[in-house]
């Protein structure tokens, strides 16, 4: 089974051509600057062709029909025909309490993802958009939509509801959310098949520390809690988002510079996390750089991320009552060996210990803890691309 996996932003739309019975990826790449000027990517695998070029793409339309027209191309095609797409799965941001699992797009389905708009209103009309685009160009074709946030809907009400006034719950559906879903299930799913064990017997603790982190408490299969919140701000600081800070700042920061609510949010999502304290970079690999050669802002950034990181596993295992496992994905989880060792340190007592040379890899599947460590720890590169295209063909079958 051929599926096509869309991930469309506002402005930019990645896409990935795979099988998921044999994982075989047949091409990938990303259409960028839409509605600008139209930059176009196109990898077909195993052939060394890389195609960039200028595409004019004054819609999402144009993107996708680029898209389809790469991959059907006489000469560095992957396929003969568009038939041989078989379903397409479209990465959604917010399901919110209407999805908890995967489902096949109807016109219901659009609707529901459209009455979610308010709450990912960034997000969630670009990746309607991506839908409707794809139904244009491959009517016929099974579509299925896969949300960041219904991994987390298992969630109990203790963990997702916040202390405020209950109406803003009942009327505004303002609670904990959480995001990364489909990143936590596929690392949680590989864990289990690491440790040879069912995932139903398993309590995980799955960070995935990227330019946007989240980690998720994991209890038989299920996320029990997690660190973001209504929105992707909260929890862990993150490359530019500040994560949990005192709500009160915003009152004393606001007034003190005049700032309105939109100046105030601009800093605490693009000019706060490990740049706004390192005053270096989002970028982990600068902050080590400038660290080495003493630069003792950069050392603080990422001492505060591993930090809090740290308080998540314990609080986390504290949650589930105890932890077989703490998976570490994404960019900084799966390269950043000094970040992981900075985490562990000290969790001796909960009976974690990483083995220091067998945490010197990246990106692949590792056991990284100590042989007499009770808590293992896993390396696990996450593959969303493949967890969506998996749901989309159970689905479209
Ligand atoms: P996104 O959240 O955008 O999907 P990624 O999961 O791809 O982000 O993570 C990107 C981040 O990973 C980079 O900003 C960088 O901080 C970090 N990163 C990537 N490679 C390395 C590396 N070799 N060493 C340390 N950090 C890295």
């Amino acid at each position: 089974m051929n599926i096509l996996v869309i991930n469309a932003g506002s402005s930019s739309l990645k896409y990935q051509l795979l099988n998921p019975e044999t994982q075989q990826v047949l091409a990938k790449g990303l259409c960028e600057r839409i509605g600008i000027d139209g930059k176009f990517t196109y990898k077909p695998e195993g052939k060394e062709a890389v195609k960039e070029a200028d595409v004019a793409m004054p819609t999402h339309n144009e993107a996708i029909k680029a898209v389809l027209d790469a991959l059907v191309d006489p000469a560095n095609g992957v396929i003969g025909s568009m038939k041989e797409i078989d379903a397409v799965g479209h990465r959604v941001v917010h399901g919110g309490e209407k999805f908890a699992k995967s489902v096949l797009i109807t016109d219901e389905v659009m609707a529901a993802i459209e009455e979610c708009n308010p709450l990912a209103p960034l997000h969630n009309p670009a990746n309607i958009i991506g839908i409707k685009a794809c139904q244009a160009l491959l009517p016929g074709t099974p579509m299925v939509a896969v949300f960041d946030t219904a991994f987390h809907q298992t969630m109990p009400p203790a963990a997702y509801m916040y202390a405020l006034p209950y109406e803003y719950y009942e009327k505004d559906k303002v609670r904990r959310y959480g995001f990364h879903g489909t990143s936590h299930k596929y690392v949680t799913q590989r864990a289990a098949a690491m440790l040879g064990k069912p995932i139903e017997e398993l309590k995980l603790i799955s960070c995935h520390l990227g330019n946007g982190s989240s980690i998720a408490a994991v209890d038989g299969g299920k996320s029990v809690d997690t660190s973001m919140g209504f929105t992707p701000l909260a929890g862990l600081p993150m490359g530019t988002r500040c994560g949990d800070i005192d709500a009160g700042i915003l009152q004393y920061l606001m007034n003190k510079y005049g700032m309105d609510i939109d100046k105030m949010l601009n800093v605490l999502n693009k000019k706060s996390g490990v740049e706004g304290l390192s005053c270096v970079s989002s970028d982990f690999r600068d902050l080590e750089a400038a660290a080495a050669k003493g630069d003792s802002k950069a050392d603080l950034a990422q001492k505060k991320f591993a930090y809090e990181v740290r308080k998540y596993v314990g609080s986390y295992a504290a949650a589930m009552g105890g932890v077989d496992a703490v998976i570490f994905t994404a960019g900084v989880g799966e390269n950043d060996k000094a970040i992981r060792s900075m985490v562990c340190a000290g969790l001796d007592f909960m009976g974690l210990k990483l083995d220091d040379n067998a945490n010197d890899v990246r990106g692949k599947e590792a056991v990284i803890s100590a042989a007499d460590s009770k808590v293992k720890v896993l390396l696990i590169p996450t593959n969303e691309e493949l967890m969506i295209a998996i749901d989309t063909a159970a689905l479209a079958k």
